[in-house]
């Protein structure tokens, strides 16, 4: 896009326009230069309007086929949609991480009610644990590559395996474990089932903020299959409402 609007303004390309303008109009010469003078001064208006309307429609063509994924709002932190079509905006901040007892870290914002959460579900007898919290960009590429190596050993073309391991690992820049504000929770199977883990989630996080991110009957909308392990932290506020009536982050933020 830049691209185009740069050969457009491009001082060569003008030049061209104008050479042309001018061998068009040699057969005019003759009659005479003030006529030559009033066409090449129509002209320049002309490629100024232009240039003006691919810049608008370059510019309207950006914000909406990257959504918001330009900037965000740092006031509604907890609400950033990141997905395949909203990368990470650009002025996000990770800000302050906690490491977790199994080494694992979260963003400082969204601890307090993590950790009261996991408290409330161990009381009913659950056992569970952050099997995968913040991710670097690093840390994500390189979850992606295995992923790539898994397909490639198992006879996939190149092509192949990028579409397969892309449909399961997100590409970098694309995660919402970049985030901070999102963990895949695993069940300690030695205590307790992964359903009785999963559903007692499904059914409480929301109180605490959390929501199942990529339910089995969203995946249209998402982008993603089920995960019933992955959960986001959006706030108690927007988790109730989207508990409540069975939607997305997508569909809360009207950004389907
Ligand atoms: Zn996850």
């Amino acid at each position: 896009m830049d691209r185009r609007i740069r050969e457009y303004t491009d001082p060569e390309y003008e030049q061209d326009i104008y050479e042309s303008s001018g061998k068009r109009s040699k057969d005019h010469e003759r009659r005479g230069r003030s006529r030559r003078c009033r066409r090449k001064r129509h002209f320049r208006p002309l490629i100024l309007l232009l240039v003006l309307i691919l810049g608008i429609g370059c510019a309207y063509f950006a914000k909406n086929s990257n959504g918001t994924s330009s900037t965000y709002d740092p006031a509604n932190w907890n609400l950033v949609l990141v997905n395949r079509k909203h990368p990470i905006p650009k002025n996000y901040k990770v800000g302050k991480l906690v490491t977790l007892s199994d080494g694992q870290k979260v963003s400082a914002k969204i601890y307090p009610s993590l950790q009261q959460m996991f408290d409330d579900a161990r009381a009913t007898g659950l056992q569970l644990f952050v099997a995968s919290g913040y991710r670097t960009q690093a840390y994500q590429q390189k979850l992606l590559d295995e992923k790539y190596d898994e397909y490639k050993n198992d006879g996939y073309s190149r092509a192949e395996a990028k579409k397969k391991a892309e449909a399961w690992v997100a590409v970098p820049g694309t995660s919402e474990h970049q985030l901070g504000l999102a963990v895949d929770i695993n069940a300690d199977t030695s205590v307790c089932s992964k359903d009785a883990v999963y559903d007692w989630l499904d059914q409480n996080s929301y109180k605490y903020g959390f929501i199942h991110r990529y339910p089995s009957d969203k995946t249209d909308i998402t982008g993603v299959i089920n995960e019933p392990w992955h959960y986001r932290y959006v706030g108690v506020e927007a988790a109730t409402e989207i508990h409540e009536k069975g939607i997305t982050l997508e569909e809360y933020l009207d950004e389907t």
